[in-house]
């Protein structure tokens, strides 16, 4: 049943070719094999805390990022570094809404939740409630027509069988583009804008959520959402995002968006 359906679909991609997101060449996948080649995978090499590749082959569990820091979220996983291939990819998929490029990217972070919350997290215990999208404002929302992180966030949800609950967090306030803005500009940027709507804070009390976005480049917008989660009783809020950046970079060579 399965064979035929695969078989079936390969047929139609036969006839209908695509364009690769990334290169444009013409190609049966989203993303050709030239670019799926250069994707920068995190691996196993990462800080157990912001879950960033690490670039330092010094021990500690904990990258030079995360240590002595308050990471704002008690752990965050990726699945991809932030290259220049991530980063095209991200454009098509969320500014130019190319289907293509989001089924890869949704596809990353299922491959990242084969073993389950417990093992990517390294907490043996951990049992998660809900998987809750970066909440877009209303109008940025109907500009853009969807919302990048909550097909993300069904992906993750539907890999994990795990309730996906986007109604759960809100943005309250229409906050300007986190483009060009330092880390510490981010952080005041996010600041209390997103809240836990009022007749949702009892589904969200005592319950452990995982935030789902894009990409985490400073870490501001899941310490945020994990601030209103908080403020309504959630018991613990964990990250996960498609994309991290790598730290040791300056804060001028931030990529010019999050959110
Ligand atoms: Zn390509
Ligand atoms: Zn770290």
């Amino acid at each position: 049943m399965m064979a035929w359906r695969a078989l079936w679909q390969r047929a139609v991609q036969l006839l209908l070719p695509t364009h690769c997101a990334v290169c444009q060449q013409l190609c049966l996948d989203p993303l050709c094999a030239a670019c799926a080649a250069q994707l920068d995978y995190i691996g196993d090499y990462r800080c157990v805390r912001c879950g960033r590749k690490r670039q330092t082959t010094f021990y500690s569990p904990d990258c030079g990022e995360c240590y002595g820091q308050r990471l704002g979220i008690q752990r965050a996983r990726s699945a991809l570094v932030y290259s220049a291939v991530g980063r095209q990819l991200l454009h098509a998929y969320k500014f130019q809404g190319v289907t293509g490029a989001g089924q890869v990217l949704g596809g990353q972070l299922a491959g990242l939740l084969q073993p389950g919350w417990a093992k990517l997290y390294a907490e043996p215990e951990l049992v998660v409630g809900y998987v809750i999208p970066v909440p877009l404002h209303a109008k940025r929302r109907r500009r853009r027509g969807f919302n990048q992180a909550e097909l993300l966030a069904y992906r993750v949800a539907q890999a994990a069988r795990t309730p996906c609950r986007p109604e759960l967090l809100a943005r309250i306030t229409d906050t300007p583009s986190q483009v060009g803005l330092s880390a510490n500009q981010r952080r005041v940027n996010v600041q209390g804008a997103f809240a836990v709507p009022e007749r949702w804070q009892a589904a969200v009390a005592g319950q452990t959520c995982v935030v789902v976005d894009d990409l985490m480049t400073t870490g501001a917008t899941l310490a945020a959402c994990a601030r209103a989660l908080k403020a309504a009783k959630a018991k613990v809020v964990y990250g996960l995002t498609v994309f991290s950046t790598v730290r040791d970079v300056e804060p001028a060579e931030y990529p010019d968006f999050e959110d």
